[in-house]
């Protein structure tokens, strides 16, 4: 049995019964299923990496359109649908694997190499109990060897992740993702297009990776700590915020200083800061808490 079946169908053929704790929400639309695939821009030269692949209705489509598919899917009781996929799309590995415990950079790197692949792009409608440490994990670790990442999510993450500074979405997600990537978003999907429905809307975004960051950064992991720090209280002014931040190791007056440098007020707010803003005054701190070490 392949994917020309629905998904309905084939939980009843397979004996499978949804669940829940690993956010299994299929996709029942078919044509929201291409539109994500035809977001994603994938051709003959891609590596493709899909999370959760669950029945493997989109993980057809991208083997027809990728060099070579790599599906990482938690559920050993997914293994017999997706293992038929397999006879069909010869260019189509499934792993039985957490996807946050596995060497997905290993895996890339081979695949890559033996099938000549120049570029990975990863596609995936994320199970919705882990979405933000499944997108940074793919930032933080591997943005140098990905081009895109084309994912349904959460409506409200999605209106996170590209959001304006000084609006209400806006956060840390939103300066880290923008940090490494340009989101945007593509699509809204209803819970309707969902078997079994979940309680929330969905969006389809696409995050493009830069080639170079955007600002340059004396330290990334300090940059992301401040960051972290800002929206842990985000109704707390700034100053606050950072010099009660024991691991940023400054106090503050020494923000206040460099709040100052940067021709801001004192009693600012992180959230208005833009992410080159957040940049700057990571620079200034950084430089600070180096000297009094
Ligand atoms: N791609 C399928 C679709 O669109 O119909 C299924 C999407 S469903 C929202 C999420 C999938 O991710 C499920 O199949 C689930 O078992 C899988 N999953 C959940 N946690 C995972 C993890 N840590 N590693 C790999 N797969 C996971």
């Amino acid at each position: 049995m392949g994917n020309t079946y629905s998904p309905k169908e084939m939980m009843v053929a397979y004996g499978i019964a949804p669940k829940k704790s690993l956010g299994q929400n299929f996709l029942n639309n078919l044509e929201v299923v291409r539109e994500i695939v035809s977001y994603a821009q994938i051709s003959k030269e891609d590596l493709v990496i899909e999370v959760g692949p669950g029945l493997g209705v989109m993980t057809g489509m991208l083997a027809e359109e990728a060099g070579y598919v790599a599906a990482i899917e938690i559920d050993r009781s997914l293994m017999e649908p997706l293992s038929a996929l397999c006879k069909i799309h010869p260019n189509l590995t499934i792993y039985n694997e957490d996807v946050m415990k596995m060497n997905v950079g290993a895996c890339m790197a081979e695949l890559k190499a033996t099938y000549g692949l120049s570029r990975v792009k990863v596609v995936a409608n994320l199970p919705y109990y882990i979405t933000t440490p499944i997108i940074m994990m793919f930032l933080e670790q591997y943005a140098g060897e990905l081009s895109s990442l084309t994912f349904m999510i959460q409506k409200e993450v999605a209106e996170r992740l590209t959001a304006k500074s000084g609006g209400k979405d806006y956060g840390a997600i939103t300066v880290a993702v923008g940090y490494f990537s340009e989101p945007q978003i593509c699509m809204h999907v209803g819970a309707h297009c969902f078997i079994p429905q979940p309680n929330v809307d969905s969006a389809v975004v696409r995050l493009d990776v830069r080639e170079n960051p955007p600002f340059v950064l004396d330290s990334q992991d300090y940059f992301f700590k401040v960051v972290r720090a800002a929206f842990c209280q985000r109704r707390k002014m700034l100053a606050n915020a950072l010099s009660n931040a024991p691991y940023l190791g400054v106090t503050r007056e020494q923000v206040v200083e460099a709040l100052g440098k940067m021709s801001l007020n004192d009693k600012v707010r992180g959230e208005v800061l833009t992410p080159a803003q957040f940049g700057q005054l990571s620079n200034l701190l950084y430089s600070v808490s180096q000297k009094s070490k």
